[in-house]
């Protein structure tokens, strides 16, 4: 399927959002703002953290803010973003809350974190599964179009065109998080391909939008069925 617009749109300001928030906990839990002594008892990120941003929506800076009906969305993707995105320190140089006053709940465990947290590095087998959902996003435009391409020649349309099959892949992604479906730190290689330049070092000011991946998709469709 081609990748829905409206979704599309909504998981790219989710994605925004999220990176604000988490930034925002992190600067609120430093300096003293959040207090985690609530007992929770939710089982799933995805359900402790829709309570949480519920909890704490006025609190909130508005730049990190969707509309309450979409909170249990916008709570499936920031579960997403802290699971491919991020390793809990197990042992953080400065501990701000002692262990048997606070709460465990998956939500509270990533929150209270939020200082320290350390992006995932890469293994080889990350860098693999995205050449492989970049692989993927070119068979789908390839059975959506009914172009017929094997799957040597859409290995070759990705190694000519890295950056928007890599965008085409992270924008099939972005929607399939809105249902609280993480695939891990591949999804970091994908966004490295992107945002960050060759030498290895974020493009500066890079800002993710819709169009720049509906524009990846239509050239790569165009190129799908060019012969
Ligand atoms: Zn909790």
């Amino acid at each position: 399927m081609f990748l829905d617009q409206q979704k599309l749109a909504l998981a790219v300001e989710m994605q925004a959002k999220s990176y604000t928030l988490l930034r925002w906990v992190g600067e609120s839990v430093s300096s003293g703002l959040l207090s985690f002594q609530t007992a929770h008892t939710y089982s799933t990120l995805p359900l402790a953290a829709a309570d949480w941003i519920d909890k704490h929506y006025l609190n909130i800076p508005e730049a990190a803010r969707v509309a309450r009906t979409d909170i249990p969305a916008f709570a499936n993707f920031f579960s997403t973003y802290l699971e491919n995105s991020f390793d809990l320190i197990e042992s953080p140089g400065r501990i701000r809350f002692s262990p048997d006053a606070h709460c465990f709940c998956p939500m509270c465990s990533w929150m209270i974190d939020a200082p320290n947290l350390k992006t995932k590095s890469l293994s080889a087998g990350d860098k693999k599964r995205a050449l492989r959902m970049q692989i993927h996003s070119i068979l789908q435009i390839g059975i959506d179009t009914g172009a017929m391409l094997d799957e040597s020649r859409a290995e070759a349309i990705v190694s000519d065109n890295g950056e928007a099959t890599a965008l085409v892949a992270y924008g099939h992604d972005l929607i399939q998080r809105l249902d609280a479906i993480a695939n891990g730190p591949a999804v970091l290689a994908l966004w490295r391909r992107f945002a960050w330049n060759a030498s290895g070092s974020p493009k500066p000011k890079f800002r993710l939008s819709t169009q720049m991946i509906i524009s990846a998709e239509s050239d790569l469709r165009a190129l799908v069925t060019a012969r």
